[in-house]
């Protein structure tokens, strides 16, 4: 009788974890770095020095690739859109891409849109979810505007924290304050029945969110922060008031009233060129290993 209850209980276990397995969303990066990548252009400090001619040193600009089980969807459309589209492909193998959520019209993170026109891929109604403002944007300048018209994109309209339902998880937008130049910004917090993924790769300095990052942290299970800069030194002779993103310090101390397990959910990404934290060596990144956080790089996979 025994052993009878015991096969019923691996049995259904199995079930459990197969239906686990079946409903879970895998996420994928495709990219980490700040809009104008690494090597930058026109750079000629050591950051880039090597990174030109040694590709191993390179980085691709910051964006998300994760599946619904039928679909895959990327997270902005960066210069490297190529690339990351391919990867994405190879990574979902038989996927049809499902769409684009567009974080903000910023040149890293929406105009790599211009390979689904008719001079590259010649998309059919590809569906790229915006924001109000974002939309606007795209619908009223050229060469935005013509994807609209020849159908290559398909604007689909989201709203501030109202969720957009795919197959097996959940999309919502969360405004995060930005330089709002063109569009509002958003960060995208993926949902579901197992778990959640919060990306934030753009932001100004914490205290100017009504959220608090502390408790953004605590309610996922994954948190993909802007990590543009480590620290107030990286850009000497440029006024840092006209680039206020958290620096990862100030990150690392907003974050210090959390528990080690709850750091080790944070990943830091966009980083710009001068980022120590491209160094796996460098004291910065010793510093980040430290503190039981990460430093998200091309490949890593999320289970949610
Ligand atoms: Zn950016
Ligand atoms: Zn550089
Ligand atoms: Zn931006």
């Amino acid at each position: 009788m025994r052993s009878v209850l015991f096969f019923v209980f691996i049995a259904q276990c199995g079930i459990f974890f197969g239906e686990l397995h079946a409903q879970s969303v895998e996420v994928l990066v495709l990219g980490t770095a700040q809009d104008a990548g690494h090597p930058q252009v026109n750079c000629e400090k050591d950051c880039c020095k090597r990174a030109f001619h040694d590709a191993s040193q390179q980085h691709r600009v910051t964006s998300l690739a994760f599946s619904d089980g039928e679909k895959f969807y990327l997270i902005d459309a960066t210069p490297d859109f190529v690339e990351q589209l391919q990867m994405a492909k190879e990574h979902f193998r038989e996927q049809q891409l499902g769409g684009i959520f567009l974080t903000h019209a910023h040149i890293g993170h929406y105009t790599g849109l211009m390979y689904l026109g008719r001079e590259a891929m010649s998309g059919q109604n590809v569906p790229v979810y915006v924001m109000p403002r974002m939309r606007k944007f795209l619908v009223k300048n050229g060469p935005w505007d013509q994807l609209v018209k020849l159908n290559n994109i398909e604007l689909i309209p989201l709203s501030e924290n109202k969720e957009v339902q795919l197959q097996t998880l959940r999309v919502t937008p969360m405004l995060v304050p930005h330089r709002d130049e063109y569009s509002e910004t958003v960060g995208f917090r993926l949902t579901t029945k197992n778990a959640s993924l919060v990306f934030i790769p753009d932001i100004d300095k914490w205290e100017h969110w009504s959220q608090s990052i502390v408790d953004l942290v605590k309610s996922s299970t994954y948190t993909l922060l802007d990590g543009t800069f480590f620290d107030g030194d990286e850009l000497p002779g440029r006024n840092m008031i006209e680039i206020p993103h958290p620096f990862v310090t100030e990150s690392i101390s907003a974050l210090s009233p959390l528990e080690g397990t709850e750091k080790e959910k944070v990943h830091f990404i966009h980083l710009n060129h001068t980022n120590p934290l491209f160094l796996p060596g460098s004291e910065a990144s010793n510093r980040i290993k430290k503190e039981g956080m990460h430093v998200a790089k091309r490949g890593d996979t999320f289970q949610l």
